[in-house]
């Protein structure tokens, strides 16, 4: 028998696994066997403090010398936090302790980018890098559980909470799912720095019907199983230990209602929170006729903890006394929230370390640094106007230019603007240029032009204009969702009168979301997506613009070019109709008096036609990468094979820079359609100028498999097609496979 976990072998491990989950069981069981009900219930309480009561009010404390209060959410008061956990572990009957929570999303103090844009980097390790800074920040403040990943697939950019998600791509969001929880979760979730991750909201919130955030959501089977379930999946797989409901209804049941496949299909054991209110929202959506019913189903869909309402505190026992749900049932409950708090090792070790001096260190700044410039991704750059050669001097303009609070994004709670360093700060201390700033407006919806002649004086008087321009934080989130999602306010009439300067302009945006650029993208040579780009996205982008890295990220959603055109998205389903280019179906191609056109060809609109701006995975490079010398380990590989592509990627360009290589696929025929493409795998490198790589992407046949008719994961034999792209729309390297059986 191997002494230490770390001399033994897999199956040694496993053993020691096994054993030390059996004693945690043991001692769960013969912990739930002392509770009375009423310490039970508690356990399933989640409650908050107002903000703007000071004291911690005497009946909370009361609550939790009772054991009626398992869990505390954005209690952010160090000593206060203290003092509960004090009150649980010494005061109330069976010592349990508490377990604080808070929405630390994309950073506890050091602010990374908005999720949707650490999704543009297509680097795991970024993100995993930026969630391992979260925890040990936000530990300090006895923080164990963050309420992250956000993993629902959205289509819809109208969706403010789109900015919390990794995109509109299953495998995409499964892979940065896996990075987030490895960060949050740290090597061992028992370690003092350590947060469980919660994966939100399941299920289906993010396709609410027109964007419009807690609107219903109607999914059939094929889709939630083969993109909107995926990402929960591999949650599961990378050991969430929470999972979070949504307050969306799915298909006629709200989520707090339904949990169906969490634990008997993928056999999650860790618990389920109820998003805010959501149980008694039940009620609101016309599923429950009041609080106790509410509670009644709620409870008996197995959904462990409620947030902040209090159906279960009121009602449990009733249920419980009425036969409308069982004791018994309410200890797994039990159990499934003591097994996390056990395995965060609160048992042993239920106090933190309030030591501020892991706060923005300098390790957090450059990882913040650093997946600001991944995330950023160059989507225009005509003459490569960028990066800035010989110009020198600058006009920076525009409302987000110094704009520190709006540069951190949505859910930043505790990011603080103080320590935000802005494109504009960036600039003025680099002596090489000669700065000029003017706002120009206030802020993203500012309609007034009265800041526009001193913009236009200042871009005269300079070479090129960079030109920040966007979103504020607050028009993104929860809550958020907008109907048009152009640039708010006068910022286009002021790239408008800016462009009749003559002057180059370098629009660089930060928003939660893509922006509709038609009226002004001919008006502007180079565009920059920076999200919300966090506490360093001055210096990344100053970096960025001024060439000491070159831009690498991806868009992780497809960029419309009118809003309209939503829900657009790479992976559809194709029509009966074959695809004709887009230019013979646009509003002009029809002659006046026609009867009758082609038109009927492709499933389109008359006046935006049916291509984006720019699709899934784009993103230009200072460099030029080009793939060749494609090699496929078998054309007619068997069901269950292993398949092996190997790609050279040659730097052809003159500087260092990283390329995502991107592999698409299509199954031709299903027993039911199959999308036109899907991205399989992905792989980020960086190469220097003149140098190459050979790459390999290795999956088996099952990772080609979809969610069919019988409601089971089949691979079908037949023909595929595959795709080693720069973006989903690149199909100059082209693969044909058939499987056989
Ligand atoms: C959001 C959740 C969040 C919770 C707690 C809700 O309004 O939907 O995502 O975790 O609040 O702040």
């Amino acid at each position: 028998l191997c002494i230490s976990i770390y001399s033994c072998n897999t199956e040694e491990k496993q053993a020691v696994k096994d054993r030390s989950q059996d004693a945690i069981e043991i001692k769960i069981d013969s912990i739930v066997s002392k509770m009375s009900l009423e310490e039970k219930i508690g356990q399933t309480a989640q409650r908050g403090k107002s903000s703007r009561v000071k004291e911690l009010p005497p009946e909370l404390k009361e609550a939790v010398r009772k054991g009626q209060i398992g869990s505390f959410l954005n209690i952010m008061n160090k000593e206060d936090a203290k003092e509960l956990q004090r009150i649980a572990i010494e005061e109330s009957p069976n010592h349990i302790p508490l377990i604080f929570a808070r929405d630390v999303i994309h950073g506890f103090k050091t602010i990374f980018p908005i999720p949707l844009g650490q999704a543009a980097s297509f680097n795991p390790e970024i993100v995993e890098k930026g969630s391992r800074i979260a925890a040990i920040e936000a530990t300090t403040n006895g923080i164990r559980w963050t309420f992250a990943p956000m993993l629902d697939i959205s289509r819809d950019p109208r969706w403010g909470r789109i900015a919390e998600s990794a995109g509109e791509d299953p495998y995409l969001t499964s892979i940065m799912a896996q990075a987030y929880i490895k960060g949050f979760q740290g090597k061992d979730l028992s370690s003092p720095n350590s947060m469980a991750a919660c994966a939100k909201h399941f299920i289906g919130y993010g396709a609410a019907e027109g964007g419009r955030d807690y609107n219903t959501a109607n999914i059939n089977d094929n889709l939630l199983h083969n993109v909107y379930l995926k990402p929960f999946k591999s949650a599961v797989e990378a050991g969430s230990a929470t999972f979070m409901t949504g307050f969306n209804e799915l298909n006629g049941i709200p989520a707090s209602g339904n949990q169906y496949i969490l634990r008997d299909q993928w056999g999650f054991d860790g618990f389920v929170v109820s998003d805010w209110n959501s149980i008694l929202e039940m009620v609101n959506h016309g599923y429950a006729k009041d609080e106790k019913q509410a509670a009644e189903k709620a409870i008996n869909a197995m959904l462990d903890m409620e947030m902040t309402s209090i159906t279960y505190q009121d009602h449990l026992k009733t249920l419980i006394e009425e036969g409308k749900f069982s004791e018994k049932q309410l200890d797994e409950i039990v159990k499934n929230i003591l097994r996390v708090k056990f395995k965060l090792g609160l048992f042993k070790n239920p106090y933190f370390d309030p030591d501020d001096s892991v706060l923005y260190t300098q390790e957090h700044l450059d990882a913040a640094k650093l997946a600001a410039i991944e995330s950023t991704v160059l989507l225009k750059n005509n003459n490569n106007i960028l990066p800035l050669k010989n110009k020198r001097k600058i006009a920076i303009v525009g409302p987000l230019a110094d704009a520190p609070h709006e540069q951190l994004g949505t859910w930043t709670f505790d990011g603080e603007k103080e320590h935000t360093v802005t494109p504009f700060d960036a600039f003025k201390k680099d002596s090489t240029f000669v700065v000029s700033f003017a706002r120009g407006l206030e802020f993203s919806r500012d309609k007034s032009t009265k800041g526009f002649q001193e913009a236009i004086t200042t871009a005269q008087k300079s070479e090129i204009i960079l030109f920040f321009a966007g979103e504020e934080a607050i028009l993104s989130g929860e809550a958020h969702s907008r109907a048009n999602i152009d640039l708010p306010g006068a910022q286009e009439a002021l790239i408008t009168e800016l462009h009749k300067t003559g002057k180059p302009i370098v629009l660089v945006l930060m928003a939660g979301r893509p922006i509709t650029l038609t009226n002004i993208i001919d008006k502007v040579d180079a565009v920059l997506m920076t999200w919300h780009p966090g506490t360093m996205g001055g210096p990344a982008i100053k970096e960025l613009i001024t060439g000491n890295v070159s831009p690498s990220g991806k868009l992780p959603i497809t960029w419309p070019k009118e809003v309209g055109q939503i829900p657009i998205h790479y992976n559809h389903k194709n029509t009966g109709r074959p695809v004709i280019p887009e230019e013979f179906v646009s509003m002009d191609s029809i002659p006046v008096g026609a009867w009758q056109s082609s038109l009927g060809n492709t499933s389109h609109y008359l006046d935006t036609g049916y291509l984006p701006l720019y699709p899934f995975g784009y993103g230009l490079s200072y460099s030029n990468f080009t793939f060749s010398d494609i090699q496929i380990s078998s054309k007619e590989p068997k069901l269950g094979d292993t398949i092996i592509i190997k790609v050279t990627v040659t730097n052809t360009g003159d500087r260092k820079a990283k390329e995502t290589v991107q592999l698409y696929f299509r199954d031709m025929v299903g027993s039911v359609t199959r999308p036109v493409k899907e991205l399989l795998r992905f792989k980020k490198l960086e190469l220097k100028p003149n140098t190459k790589e050979v790459i390999e992407f290795r999956f088996s046949t099952n990772d080609l498999s979809f969610y069919g008719p019988e409601k089971n994961w089949i691979t079908e034999p037949g023909d595929f097609k595959f795709w080693i792209a720069k973006n989903a729309h690149d199909t100059s390297n082209e693969l044909n496979i058939s499987i056989i059986e």
